[in-house]
C-alpha cells in the first residue's frame, strides 16, 4: 500500500490493512479453518494454487494453517510498523525457536537476558548434537568460518538497561555472522533495531504488541522476503500457528500501540528517575533503567538507538525481606510476572528466576496516572520500613 508508507507510525498501525477489509470498520472475527474452493465455471478461477500464489498476500485462503484473513491483516500491520517483512507465531518462544530452525547456527553468542531463550538453546543443542553447537559469550572473540548467530536482547530483561546494537552488528558482520535481537522490551516506536544493522528481530507479542495481558504471540522480522517465505514454509509444516481468537485480539491491540507505548515509556522513565532519588532512604538501594546507565547519552534520545526509555525496569531493595513484602504493600501494582500490559505489574523476580538477586523487583509500568503510581510507592515504602 504505497501511499501509506509515507504516513506516520500511528496512522499505519490503524490503516495499513484497510484494503484487506470489507465494509466493516472493526476487523471481523474469522474462525474458519477451511475455505470454499472456487468453481471455475462461476468464478473463472481454477481451484489449485497458482505459481503466483503469495502467502503474504494470498489471493484466497484455503486452509488456516497456511493462511487466514486475520493473520494476514495483522502481519501487514506488523510488517509496516516494524519496518521489514514480519511473520506471526503463537508465542515469543515459538518465534525464537523458528529463528533457531531458520538460521541453524553452529555458534551462538549470548549473555544473560530472558531465561526461556537459554532453555530453547538447550533443546536446539540436544537435537543438533551438543558438540555441534558452541556457546560463547557476547563479548568473547567471534570465530570465523562457522555459522554464527549473535543474539542480543535489548533492553535487557529484567533490568531495562540497553546494549549497543551498532557495536554488535559490526562485530557479528566482521566475523561473517548474523545479528538477531530480542526487542520485546523495546517495541516500536521505542526503537528500530533494523536502523542499527540488525538482521533478524524477534518480539514476544504477548507483551507490548498485545498490551492487554490476554494473549500469547510472537513475531519474527527479516530483511528479505525470501527469508519470510522460508519462515512461512517452516511455520506451515511445523504447525506453529497463532490461534484465530488471539490474532484477532492482537490486531485490535495494534491500533493503540503508539499511544500506549509512548505513555508507558514516559511514565516509566519519570518513575525510574524519581525512584533513583529515593536511594539512601532506607528502602531503595539501586535503580536500573536505560536513562540511568553510564552511557545513557549514547543510547537514549531522539535519533539514538532508543528513541524512548523502556517501560520495564528493575529496583534493588535493601533486603530480601523488603523485596518479598513490598509487592504486596502496593495497591495499584499487581504482583505478577510478565510485562507490557495496561496495568502496572511488579514482581519479586526470584520467584520466576531463582538465579536472580533476591533483593530485586521488576516493574512493568502500565497506563495509570504517574502521581498515583508514585503515591503507591511512597505508601508501600513506608509500610516496609516499619
Ligand atoms: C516474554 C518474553 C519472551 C517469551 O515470550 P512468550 O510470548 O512468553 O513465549 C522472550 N523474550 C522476552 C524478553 C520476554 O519478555
Amino acid at each position: 500500500m504505497a501511499p501509506l508508507q509515507r504516513t506516520a507510525f500511528a496512522t499505519r498501525a490503524i490503516h495499513q490493512d484497510s484494503e484487506l477489509s470489507g465494509a466493516e470498520v472493526a476487523a471481523s472475527l474469522s474462525l474458519s479453518t477451511t475455505f470454499r474452493h472456487p468453481d471455475p465455471e462461476v468464478d473463472g478461477v481454477e481451484p489449485g494454487y497458482d505459481d503466483e500464489w503469495d502467502p503474504s498476500r494470498p489471493s484466497r485462503d484455503v486452509y488456516s494453517r497456511e493462511t487466514k484473513p486475520t493473520t494476514t491483516r495483522a502481519e501487514h500491520v506488523l510488517s509496516s510498523i516494524i519496518g521489514q517483512p514480519t511473520i506471526l507465531f503463537p508465542s515469543g518462544m515459538a518465534a525464537f525457536w523458528a529463528i533457531l530452525l531458520h538460521v541453524r547456527p553452529d555458534i551462538i553468542a549470548i549473555t544473560g537476558g530472558y531465561g526461556g531463550c537459554h532453555e530453547a538453546i538447550k533443546i536446539y543443542r540436544r537435537t543438533k548434537g551438543e558438540d555441534q553447537v558452541q556457546l560463547i559469550q557476547l563479548d568473547d572473540e567471534y570465530p570465523h568460518g562457522k555459522k554464527l548467530l549473535v543474539w542480543v536482547e535489548t533492553p535487557l530483561n529484567p533490568l531495562g538497561t540497553s546494549r549497543s546494537l551498532d557495536k554488535y552488528a559490526k562485530r557479528a558482520h566482521a566475523a561473517g555472522g548474523i545479528l538477531g535481537v530480542d526487542s520485546t522490551f523495546g517495541p516500536p516506536p521505542m526503537q528500530d533495531p533494523f536502523k542499527w544493522g540488525v538482521d533478524i528481530v524477534m518480539h514476544s507479542g504477548t507483551k507490548y504488541l498485545n498490551g492487554h495481558s490476554d494473549l500469547l504471540a510472537g513475531t519474527v522480522s527479516v530483511r528479505d522476503k525470501a527469508d519470510w517465505l522460508k519462515l512461512w514454509n517452516d511455520r506451515t509444516f511445523t504447525g506453529a500457528n497463532i490461534g484465530s481468537l488471539d490474532v484477532w485480539l492482537l490486531l485490535r491491540s495494534l491500533r493503540t500501540l503508539d499511544v500506549r507505548v509512548k505513555r508507558q515509556s514516559k511514565t516509566a522513565t519519570r518513575l525510574a528517575q524519581w525512584l533513583a532519588t529515593q536511594v539512601g532512604g532506607g528502602v531503595v538501594d539501586k535503580v536500573y533503567h536505560t536513562s540511568l546507565q553510564d552511557n545513557a547519552d549514547e543510547l537514549l534520545g531522539p535519533g539514538k538507538q532508543m528513541e524512548l526509555g523502556p517501560a520495564c525496569f528493575s529496583v534493588v531493595l535493601k533486603s530480601k525481606d523488603m523485596a518479598s513484602r513490598l509487592p504486596n504493600k502496593l495497591k495499584l501494582f499487581i504482583h505478577a510476572t510478565s510485562l507490557g500490559g495496561v496495568e502496572s505489574l511488579i514482581e519479586h523476580r526470584i520467584i520466576s528466576d531463582p538465579s536472580e538477586n533476591p533483593c530485586l523487583v521488576r516493574l512493568s509500568i502500565g497506563l495509570e496516572d504517574f502521581d498515583d503510581l508514585k503515591d503507591d510507592w511512597e505508601h508501600a515504602m513506608q509500610a516496609v520500613r516499619q
